[in-house]
């Protein structure tokens, strides 16, 4: 028989977030969402408001929080560049002082905690892929450090209560993932480009679109996660995503295919600090957790495709 747990999610209102709520109801787990939605939206969650296991708290990490529970999901942080710098101090806050809060209630409750990281910690790699051992190239007061030493920090103060107070932690470093509960107006490439040739507007691609990503469908990444959660094998930190790279290019090509959209691709500058090339070395997390992502990207944006088709229509966009 297994043994119901209660859950914290935060972030549970975002796009990750909102499927982990999912699978931990369906496991017949208890799930608080907190969130202070931020980034995140009250549709991704709607489904489950009348669910007996679900809770909602519209709650800001960076303050502190207390309930009793057996596992923290810390997944609260605004994910896509616009809206993480949007507010920068808010981010570095978010990930700082909000996984600091987290982890004290994990110490408190000796609940296991898992921290939301990020390929981001790698910066613009200078080894490629990317395995858990290589520790990165970032700069430090640009305009995505709010993100990236924020997540860097986070994975310090994680690692320091696991020395100093035993908290059981696991880490995650997730590679670009994409699916429905995506925010159609976050800025990030998937959802902009299938919007922009759903809406017949020209694709915006940042630079010459040479630079590269690995694109992991979002049922792929929380298979991952429930893993890394589960085993006692590892700690991590462990890279989850899909191994396959594409120029940000053929991703635009892809969508206008799939979406048989008229659009042109139109150029414009690169942001600064771009990462040039990015994909996940997996060799851990098939070794402890045998995770090997099943969706392809064609097949995952023929399930994204309908997802922003709907979307559209709801909020007029
Ligand atoms: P998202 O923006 O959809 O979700 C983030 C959620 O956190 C939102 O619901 C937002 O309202 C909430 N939030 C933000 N700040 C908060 C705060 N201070 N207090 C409470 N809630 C807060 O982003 P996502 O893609 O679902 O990302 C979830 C997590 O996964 C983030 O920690 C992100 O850094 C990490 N991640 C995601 C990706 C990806 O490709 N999706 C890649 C790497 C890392
Ligand atoms: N990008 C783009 N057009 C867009 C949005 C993003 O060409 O409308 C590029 C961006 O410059 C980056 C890649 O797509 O190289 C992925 O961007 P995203 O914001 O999704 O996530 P990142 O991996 O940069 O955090």
């Amino acid at each position: 028989m297994t043994v119901q747990k209660r859950v914290l999610i935060t972030g549970g209102a975002g796009f990750l977030g909102s499927h982990l709520v999912k699978r931990h109801l369906d496991l017949g787990n208890q799930v608080i969402c907190l969130d202070n939605l931020q980034t995140g939206r009250k549709t991704n969650i709607e489904s489950f408001l009348d669910h007996p296991g679900f809770e909602f708290v519209r709650h800001d990490i960076t303050q502190p929080y207390f309930a009793e529970v057996d596992l923290v999901l810390n997944f609260a942080c605004p994910a896509s560049p616009p809206r993480y710098q949007s507010n920068p101090i808010k981010t570095f806050k978010t990930s700082v002082l909000g996984t600091m809060n987290m982890l004290g209630l994990a110490k408190r409750v000796g609940a296991r905690f898992v921290q939301a990281s990020t390929s981001e910690v790698y910066g613009d790699p200078l080894t490629h892929p990317q395995p858990e051992s290589y520790w990165g190239n970032v700069n430090p007061i640009g305009v995505r450090s709010c993100y990236d030493e924020g997540k860097r920090a986070a994975e310090t103060l994680v690692y320091d209560y696991e020395r100093t107070h035993g908290v059981d932690v696991r880490v995650v470093r997730i590679f670009n993932t994409y699916g429905p509960h995506m925010d159609p107006f976050d800025g990030r490439v998937v959802s902009n480009f299938i919007i922009q040739a759903l809406k017949g507007k020209p694709l915006s691609v940042y630079g010459q679109g040479e630079q590269t990503r690995s694109f992991c469908y979002c049922d792929d990444l929380i298979d991952g996660i429930m893993a890394l959660a589960e085993q006692n094998d590892y700690k991590g930190p462990i890279n989850l995503g899909n191994q396959v790279e594409f120029r940000v290019m053929d991703l635009a090509k892809e969508v206008l295919k799939q979406t048989q959209s008229n659009s042109e691709i139109r150029f414009h500058p690169l942001p600064s600090d771009d990462p040039q090339v990015r994909r996940p070395d997996l060799s851990l997390a098939e070794k402890y957790l045998h995770f090997k992502p099943k969706i392809p990207l064609k097949e995952g944006l023929e399930k994204t495709i309908p997802y922003f088709k709907k979307e559209i229509d709801r909020l007029h966009i």
